[in-house]
């Protein structure tokens, strides 16, 4: 408190300008918000002397007053301040990891830069395999307008000692003058830049790209700023990678794609020659076969009695190996026929298909004292008529054959509706099948038994198969070994 300022030999220039407006009397409080010096009230008077201890009191109580109230409106404006870039930042990560699109990605990492911290241009550069830095996205330069010679532009770190040392450093690099900064390039294009904040994009602790912030007015940015761009920096580097990612991804499925349409293409071709192949050799073995098990059947029908029993046995083994051979030519035909005919698709009873099927076996059931029963409440199905008969036909004569010695074979046939599609259930009391086989036995000529045991030819279930997924269904099988079999066929309803 100063009773009289014109008594005192030198002055503050605050109470010289009191001094020149009149007054004398002077007091000074401290504002001491948790005693922390912010301030001071000032308080003066025309007359000398104006102030008694009990005014201290007061401007005392009041001062304390208005510290708190000051130090209240500043936090609160603090406060505000940091959740507005809170909410940036946030809206930032939103926008940055809703997209996996490069380019999208880095556009929005510019715009809500400019929300953070306010450039005159900015631009980021994506590091290159060959260790360049390419522009990718620019804002701001008058000149760098076209976004496609724009990405042209990259640069030799050697002679940007600026960029170098963001990269070597992996920290943010602030120029608050640029003109003053040792090796700057000066660029046609960047003229203007004055203040210059370069920030890393760091993912994994790899620098894979920087931003660089410009300013005409030197001095701009702050700290704040560097640390808001660095908080952005953070999230954007990660979504240039999941976007670098995405689009590696989608370039190795698109690979992969394209390499499977070629090799499904070459393995049609190579199918199609094979059927091509099998067909025109079985056709023409049927002729000379059948000279050759005409002549065999002639000789052991008329000259039988000429024959001694050795030559008998011979021409025993010649007619029955033709028949066989017959068969497995008759099989093969009907197998490389599948994929050269064109398959119709209209609706067949099941009923009536599996009836004509048992009238067709009914020797053989007769024969082995089978029990074969087919239910009267088949459905109708979306198909063609030859090939159900393929898999039926193939499915209940395999049923009838791999039957237990003296155990007089048991054929069940069922059905399950499902959506879209049935599936029909062939089972039988007979040998079974090992699980190991489940599929093999789909593949041609894959048999589980010699000649001897059971007659076949190992082409009959690959007809099955074939049949089925030409008619848009497909067949599975489970056995129990000694026990039986149930082959299932799911094809598309009516
Ligand atoms: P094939 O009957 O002419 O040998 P298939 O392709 O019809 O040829 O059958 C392949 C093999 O699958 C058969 O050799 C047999 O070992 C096995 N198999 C097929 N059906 C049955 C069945 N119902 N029970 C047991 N094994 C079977």
């Amino acid at each position: 408190m100063i009773d009289d300022l014109s008594t005192l030999s030198t002055l503050s220039p605050m109470l010289q300008a009191l001094c020149a407006d009149g007054m004398r009397s002077h007091m000074a409080v401290p504002l001491l918000p948790l005693g922390e010096l912010i301030g001071t009230l000032n308080l003066a008077a025309q007359d000398p002397g104006s102030f008694q201890p009990e005014d201290i009191d007061i401007a005392c109580e009041i001062a304390a007053q208005l510290a708190v109230a000051i130090r209240g409106a500043q936090l609160y404006e603090a406060e505000q301040h940091a959740r507005r870039f809170a909410d940036t930042l946030h809206a930032a990560n939103e926008s940055l990891t809703r997209t996996l699109d490069l380019n999208s990605v880095l556009e929005a990492l510019l715009d809500h830069l400019g929300q953070l911290v306010p450039y005159d241009s900015a631009n980021v550069m994506l590091l290159t395999a060959d260790a360049c830095l390419a522009v990718h996205t620019t804002r701001g330069y008058e000149r760098w307008t076209d976004p496609a010679k724009i990405r042209t532009i990259s640069f030799d770190l050697s002679a940007t000692p600026n960029l170098q040392t963001v990269l070597v450093t992996r920290k943010s690099l602030l120029i608050p003058d640029t003109t003053e900064y040792p090796g700057w390039r000066h660029v046609a294009e960047a003229e203007h830049v004055r203040n210059w904040l370069g920030v890393p994009l760091l993912a994994n602790d790899q620098v894979i790209g920087i931003y660089s912030l410009d300013q005409t007015q030197i001095g701009f940015f702050t700290e704040e700023h560097v640390w808001l761009a660095e908080a952005l920096a953070a999230q954007a580097a990660i979504a240039i990678q999941n976007a670098r990612l995405h689009a590696q991804v989608q370039r190795h499925a698109a690979e992969l794609e394209l390499r499977v349409a070629q090799r499904t293409a070459q393995l049609e071709t190579a199918n199609k020659e094979l059927e091509a192949f099998s067909y025109s050799v079985s056709h023409d073995l049927r002729a000379p076969l059948r000279a050759v098990s005409g002549f065999a059947e002639i000789i052991a029908r008329r000259h039988r009695a000429n024959l001694n029993e050795e030559g008998r046995h011979y021409i025993d083994n010649i007619v029955e190996a033709s028949a066989r051979m017959s068969q497995l030519i008759d099989d093969l035909l009907a197998y490389s026929r599948l994929g050269r005919q064109s398959v119709r698709r209209q609706p067949v009873p099941l009923q009536d298909l599996l009836a004509q099927i048992a009238k067709d076996l009914a020797a053989r059931v007769a024969e082995s004292g089978a029990d074969l029963a087919i239910p009267n409440d088949l459905p109708i199905v979306l198909g063609d008529p030859t090939l159900l008969n393929q898999i039926f036909a193939n499915l209940l004569g395999n049923a009838l054959t791999y039957r237990r010695p003296d155990v007089p074979p048991r054929v069940a046939i069922s059905c399950q509706t499902e959506p879209g599609h049935v599936v029909v259930c062939v089972s039988d009391n007979g040998i079974g099948i090992s699980a190991e086989y489940y599929a093999k036995i789909f593949n041609v000529f894959q048999r589980l038994h010699s000649e001897d045991e059971y007659p076949g030819t190992g082409i009959g279930l690959a007809i099955v198969r074939k049949s089925a997924e030409l008619l848009g269904g497909r067949v599975w099988v489970e056995s129990v070994v000694g026990e039986g079999s149930t082959f299932q066929v799911q094809l598309p309803k009516e």
